[in-house]
């Protein structure tokens, strides 16, 4: 997708609480001002000072004594695929325990929609995300599993989000049952030559079920190789080698991490590799929470993003996550939300966006509320009331 940056600038005027993500610009960690105004200009900060000082602008947003957050950076998402899977959630919730072949029901439906029809489902969600004040957007491949249909749902993925991650191995499709080895050896090999061009990321789902860490790695491996950066699905149900295997391969992230050991939380904790939570997952699949409490006492960087996808998690809203982040995983308001944000740029390697201090990307949201803990204090409103991204109003309840 390509940026829209906006051509004149805009006044954000009136803000009651500033949340810069930059620790020297304001108070505490995550950078607090009171009382401001900020400017966009040429789609980046360019201006934050007292209200009532900015130099005039094209576009005005009050806000009118609100809270002003960065946009939501959510770094783990699966949003190009088709089908429905409310029933398999309905029996869950009914006791019927999550199983990994759901997956393959979406890669049926997948595989039988037309272009069209998929880059219409993952619009609507895109949209949806942004309306729920995500700016910056990260999805997934995954529910192809052949070269043709992994190859046109990296087209998809890369009309409708910035971060586009390539994720033939997400499960064993149906037809090489039997014969791992073989799909391993696509998936690094002729798919990946069909994919590599089309993605900045490939990831794998390194499970029981899926695939073990000795293809991963190969699988990894050869996507280093092709110039692609590296993110692993690791630890999600089982206790398993996914997070040593992100960490020994450098990969920007580590995603679930809900089974963790002494061991990996060392290696994490010594290492560049973001642990990315997604407790939307534990939530809809009624399981056990990651220990981001430890996570985050061990020093380890720790980012929340919403793993939207229609089996385990079928939810757009960061809100929510940082809601579950803070009720359900014991983390502070004020540490839900830099994970939300600057913790999600970490987990893709970006330095222009999940902050708004100058120079940083335009990308914000005015929330209904007067300061950031109300995200998580008023779990299940939509306090979302104007998205702006690189200076671009993109979502407004009211102007
Ligand atoms: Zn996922």
């Amino acid at each position: 997708v390509r940026l829209e940056v906006a051509r004149g600038s805009l006044l954000v005027s009136g803000i009651g609480e500033l949340v810069t993500n930059r620790p020297g610009l304001g108070a505490g960690p995550l950078g607090v001002l009171h009382g401001v105004d900020l400017v966009i200009d040429g789609g980046e900060v360019a201006f934050i000072g007292a209200a009532g000082t900015a130099p005039p602008a094209d576009a005005l947003v009050e806000a009118a004594g609100r809270c002003v957050v960065p946009g939501f950076v959510d770094s783990h998402t699966h949003l190009v695929f088709a089908g429905d899977r409310a029933a398999e959630f309905t029996a869950r919730m009914a006791g019927e325990p999550y199983e990994a072949g759901g997956i393959l029901s979406t890669v049926a439906a997948t595989r039988s929609a037309s272009d069209l029809g998929l880059l219409e489902v993952a619009t609507k969600l895109a949209r949806e995300a942004e309306a729920h004040g995500t700016t910056t957007l990260e999805t997934k491949s995954g529910y192809g599993l052949s070269v043709l249909d992994e190859s046109r749902c990296l087209d998809v993925a890369g009309k409708v989000a910035e971060e586009v991650t390539y994720l033939g191995a997400h499960v064993v499709p149906p037809e090489y049952r039997g014969r791992e080895h073989d799909y391993v050896s696509l998936v690094k090999g002729p798919m990946l030559e069909a994919c590599a061009a089309k993605a900045k990321w490939c990831d794998v789902f390194c499970e029981k079920g899926a695939f073990g860490p000795e293809a991963a790695r190969e699988i990894l491996q050869a996507a280093r190789a092709r110039g692609l950066g590296l993110r692993v699905h690791a630890n999600q149900l089982t206790h398993g080698e996914g997070v040593k295997l992100a960490v020994e391969m450098g990969a920007a992230s580590a995603d679930h991490c809900t089974h963790l050991d002494r061991a990996d939380l060392e290696a994490l904790a010594g290492s560049t590799t973001v642990a990315t939570l997604l407790p939307g997952a534990e939530f809809s699949t009624r399981s056990g929470y990651p220990d981001a409490r430890l996570l985050l006492d061990s020093q380890v960087t720790v980012a929340l993003a919403t793993d939207c996808n229609p089996g385990t998690s079928y939810t757009t809203s960061m809100a929510f996550v940082i809601a579950l982040a803070v009720r359900e995983m014991h983390m502070t308001p004020d540490e839900a939300l830099w994970a939300a944000t600057a913790g999600g740029a970490r987990a893709l390697r970006r330095d222009d966006v999940g902050a708004l201090g100058l120079g940083d990307r335009g990308d914000l949201v005015v929330l209904d509320a007067p300061t950031s803990a109300h995200l998580a204090y008023r779990p299940g409103v939509d306090l979302v009331l104007t998205v702006v991204r690189a200076g671009h109003v993109i979502a407004s309840k009211r102007l």
